[in-house]
């Protein structure tokens, strides 16, 4: 099969969204009036992001995810997509497996891949994504106020608890595993709570090194600090039943995809109300404070000392 054979059969879809799609040198794109293009790319790398014989299907909406999970922390709507690929050869049932679990996905946010580039070597997978947003309304991270509420959405730390189940550092049972493996393998990126917080989130960002980490990231842009409480971090029950872990993989765990972001506390009632109507649990955290650090309260108030941030590659 040829380089060409295999972009037709397997990454050529109806782009609705583009003027031109996948075909030509490049995609012309036309972007809404009055709105902005939100870009952002995101590379996932064989050993590093996942196992070689991780599920191409899984694997195919994971690499779009954690792109669309970008767009949702900028409170955008997804739009096109590009998609580079490096692979080790041209196996056809990995490409059917991997471009069925990308468009399943792409799909469900009406996102066109408008184009990208395939290369052969190491296993290697990079989308840029982009969505629009009007400018005034875009989430970002500098935008946090003291006095701000932190929220994050769903629950914190079951991508690590699984990861730690399948690096042998803990042992979950079978229903365990199964109930946490889905937050690691088929995240599902927050695009339609970004676009709920459009205009009452003061700054958002994603989770995807650790809520600590994230969490910092909006402090260091915005200039404030945050004291948050342990006993509120919404977790599930298999991590509730690991004591021993829960305190890491809730706050330095990783790999979330969930929005964390802060607003003002007179908008406390109506993100409940946006709670139920995605029927995405949000829970407040903490609150900003002046200063620069982030203080974890436990349950009997006292601050925790914290081990180092979350995740960083180097
Ligand atoms: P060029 O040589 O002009 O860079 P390519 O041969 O790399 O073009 O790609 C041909 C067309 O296929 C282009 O429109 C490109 O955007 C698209 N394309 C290449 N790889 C992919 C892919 N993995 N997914 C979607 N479109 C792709
Ligand atoms: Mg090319």
């Amino acid at each position: 099969m040829s380089e060409f054979d295999l972009i037709r059969r397997h990454f050529t879809r109806a782009t609705p969204n583009a003027l031109l799609g996948v075909g030509d040198d490049a995609a012309l794109l036309q972007v809404s009036a009055g709105k902005v293009l939100a870009v952002s790319s995101d590379m996932l790398v064989c050993g590093t992001h996942f196992f070689a014989d991780a599920d191409p299907c899984l694997l195919g909406h994971k690499t779009l995810a954690v792109n669309l999970s970008d767009l949702a922390a900028m409170g955008a709507t997804p739009r096109w997509a590009t998609l580079a690929l490096s692979l080790p050869g041209a196996d056809e049932a990995w490409l059917e497996r991997f471009s069925a679990g990308f468009f399943a996905l792409a799909q469900r946010h009406q996102l066109d891949l408008v184009g990208g580039d395939t290369t052969r070597g190491p296993l290697n997978l990079c989308v840029t994504i982009m969505g629009e947003v009007p400018a005034s309304l875009a989430l970002r991270r500098d935008g946090a106020k003291v006095g701000d509420e932190v929220w994050v959405s769903g629950n914190l730390g079951d991508a690590a608890l699984a990861l730690a189940h399948l690096q042998g550092r803990v042992h979950l049972s079978g229903s365990e595993f199964d109930a946490v493996a889905k937050a690691l393998h088929q995240p599902q990126p927050r695009v339609a709570l970004g676009l709920a917080l459009r205009g009452i989130a003061n700054s958002a960002i994603d989770v995807s090194d650790g809520l600590l980490a994230d969490l910092g990231h909006i402090l260091a842009a915005s200039g404030v600090g945050a004291e948050i409480e342990l006993a509120a971090m919404p977790v599930s029950a298999v991590m509730r039943s690991q004591p021993a872990l829960a305190q890491r993989c809730v706050l330095a765990g990783g790999d979330d995809y969930e929005l964390c972001f802060t607003a003002a506390a007179h908008h406390h009632d109506e993100l409940l109300r946006i709670a139920h109507e995605l029927n995405l649990p949000l829970t407040c955290i903490g609150k900003a404070v002046a200063g620069k650090d982030c203080i974890v309260h436990d349950a009997s108030g006292s601050s925790i000392q914290l081990e180092s941030g979350g995740y960083d590659h180097f």
